[in-house]
């Protein structure tokens, strides 16, 4: 059996070694402590490959047969690099497929390296998981940021975050300031922004006793999610959709059921489902490895 490694790189570099779309081992992870969180955004691009290098290696114990390495980066990622990574800014324009395979072969490891979208390798994960490698998955991450990932990988760009919802001139919260963004309405970083005066729990909260505004903002941000579902079913097809990510705490199940059946009427679309998967490093590494060993095999 194959052996693959899948990486993700967020506040933290996760490595696992990943045999049969499962992990063998524990995770190997830097910084180990969770509250080093800018351990990695002060280093350079270099620095950050090689502390992907050292958790591959930690990951692979013994092992040098690896047959692919796999990584997840938050970012827009072609052709090995990347273009655009707004949590990660010294990675733009890194060709970090190349820079961490030649890093490997320096320590005795001779694999291809593949570098996909985080979202992306997360959906390949949770196929993975559910034993649903030959099916179409997509997954909304609610975060301070909207993600979206896809599996299987197709060429395309597929900033799902930043799928128009709203033709509101006034809606101008997203992250890359385009207007009427799904991020710019469900994104946390555009919820503070759009209420000065609460926190995103407190205006959900609000909303539960009665109070108008946060009421109206609830079911505005359970119908951007929902529309943008529905133009994904419009553009791709039913099929099954996960939602995840620290906010997934905000979704009343029901009523974004109930926005998206108004939004999906023709009768060869109604065979989507929507649910909630727990967000496990474990599930992104075994995505990104899983990723890897397809493109591996061509
Ligand atoms: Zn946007």
């Amino acid at each position: 059996m194959a052996k693959t490694v899948g990486v993700t790189l967020s506040e933290r570099v996760v490595a696992g070694l990943v045999v049969d779309h499962q992990l063998v081992g524990t995770l190997c992870s830097f910084p180990e402590a969770s509250d080093d969180e800018y351990a990695l955004v002060e280093l350079p691009a270099e620095g950050i490959v090689e502390t992907m290098a050292a958790q591959v290696l930690a990951a692979a114990g013994k092992a040098r047969d690896i047959a692919a390495v796999g990584v997840g980066v938050p970012g827009l990622v072609r052709n090995g690099a990347v273009e655009e990574a707004p949590n990660l800014p010294q990675l733009k324009g890194a060709r970090l497929a190349e820079m961490l395979a030649a890093a490997l072969r320096e320590a005795g490891i001779e694999a291809p390296v593949a570098i996909i979208n985080d979202a992306d390798g997360f959906a390949a994960g949770i196929a993975a998981s559910i034993g649903k490698l030959d099916s179409v998955i997509r997954v909304w991450t609610l975060g301070v940021g909207i993600g979206y990932g896809r599996y299987p990988l197709t060429e395309g760009v597929w900033e799902g975050g930043h799928t128009v919802v709203t033709l509101d001139d006034k809606e101008n919260y997203c992250g890359c300031g385009g207007r009427g963004h799904l991020e710019g309405i469900m994104g946390h970083r555009a919820m503070r922004l759009r209420f000065l005066d609460l926190e995103p729990e407190e205006v959900f909260a609000a909303a539960k006793t009665g109070d108008a505004r946060c009421g109206e903002f609830k079911r505005l941000w359970h119908k951007a999610l929902a529309a943008a579902t529905a133009t994904s079913i419009h553009l791709r097809g039913p099929g099954r959709f996960f939602l995840a990510g620290f906010n997934v705490r905000f979704v009343d199940m029901p009523m974004l059921k109930d926005y998206l059946q108004q939004m999906v009427k023709m009768s060869p679309l109604q065979s989507y489902s929507i649910e909630i998967v727990t967000d496990a490093a474990e599930t992104r590494v075994i995505g990104a490895a899983v990723n890897a060993e397809k493109v591996a095999a061509g």
